[in-house]
């Protein structure tokens, strides 16, 4: 118990120390490379969970259950990316797959066994579904790292159960690692001995958002707080592919379906410059504070932000 308080004190601590990101003026030129970036694609935003501390429900009212409800998008769609590799000396690092949950994902076979551009590939599920698409692909395919985050909801999720189907998917070795947010502070220790119990290993994922009126990481309250916003130029280092297959550099604006920056097809149109213009500082996501920098434009002001308007997409 010793040692498990002790990880979890020293995760806070750093997590407080990396809060103190300078996300402010910040001097220094970029060199933008998409190659390198965090690259996440969101299968679908329907989930079988609802968790309180969804990040997806950040900051747009009513919860992640406001967000566009895309119809579940073909894989195909999604292959399109394959083409890039016209653009690739060698395969890239690694693709995020990620939703709402993506085992629900009709398609999810056909996407893991034709994806083609990454050397790894990690699917982050809650493991409440059937995983033998990801016991499949992982005895099917031994030209691709397939890696499996297992991310534990205490809200809906029966954690022996849970538990259960890590040691399996870690038995195949497509096990990475397993996770829950540090959200209630006077259970964490108590689920970092069940993980340890079951020899899987577990990395406590700390908790961003909005929790008693407070945003989370402290430090980030004046980018995500949503009390004024501010015309900014602001480099990320994500290229995130939303259901509808709309290339985006940040979450905030993925959420609200609007300001991508291309779509699949045209990728790498508009990743190809380094910081750019952004009227919504203020709206920030908190999952991507660490992954920002913004630099302040000279005379502009913060201003009252109107009200966000959801666009609702079907196609
Ligand atoms: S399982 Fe994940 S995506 Fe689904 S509601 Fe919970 S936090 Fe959100
Ligand atoms: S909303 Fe925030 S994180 Fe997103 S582009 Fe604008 S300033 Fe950057």
């Amino acid at each position: 118990m010793l040692k498990n308080a002790a990880r979890l004190a020293r995760l806070r601590a750093e997590n407080f120390v990396k809060d103190r990101v300078d996300y402010g003026l910040v001097q220094t030129d970029f060199t933008k490379d998409w190659r390198k970036q965090h690259w996440s694609l969101q299968v679908q935003w329907p989930c079988n969970y609802d968790c309180s501390y969804c990040i997806q429900g950040f900051g747009i009212g009513g919860g992640r259950r406001r967000l566009p409800a895309f119809k579940m998008s073909a894989a195909d769609r999604f292959l399109v990316m394959n083409k890039i590799a016209e653009h690739l000396d060698e395969p890239m690092d690694n693709l995020f797959i990620q939703g709402g949950e993506p085992l629900l994902f009709p398609e999810i076979k056909k996407l893991l066994s034709e994806i083609q551009i990454f050397k790894k590939v990690t699917v982050i599920s809650n493991l409440a579904l059937d995983i033998s698409p990801l016991l499949e692909v992982g005895r099917e395919r031994d030209d691709l790292q397939l890696e499996v985050i297992g991310s534990y909801h205490h809200e809906f999720a029966e954690l022996d159960e849970y538990l259960d189907k890590a040691k399996r998917l870690q038995d195949a070795g497509i096990w990475g690692w397993g996770d829950f947010v540090d959200f209630d502070f006077s259970k964490s220790l108590g689920y970092l001995e069940k993980f340890d119990e079951a020899g899987i290993q577990c990395k406590p994922f700390r908790f961003v958002g909005e929790k008693d009126g407070k945003v989370y990481p402290k430090k980030a309250t004046d980018a995500c707080g949503g009390h004024q916003v501010e015309t900014v130029d602001c480099f990320m280092t994500y290229v995130l592919i939303a259901p509808d297959a709309k290339v985006y550099n940040c979450h905030s604006k993925m959420y609200r379906n609007s300001g991508h920056l291309c779509t699949l097809e045209e990728f790498p149109k508009g990743f190809d410059t380094g910081y750019t213009r952004c009227e919504e500082f203020g709206l920030c996501q908190p999952c991507q504070y660490q992954g920002m920098k913004v630099k302040k434009i000279p005379g502009e002001e913060p201003r009252a932000p109107e009200l966000l308007q959801i666009q609702v997409n079907d196609t």
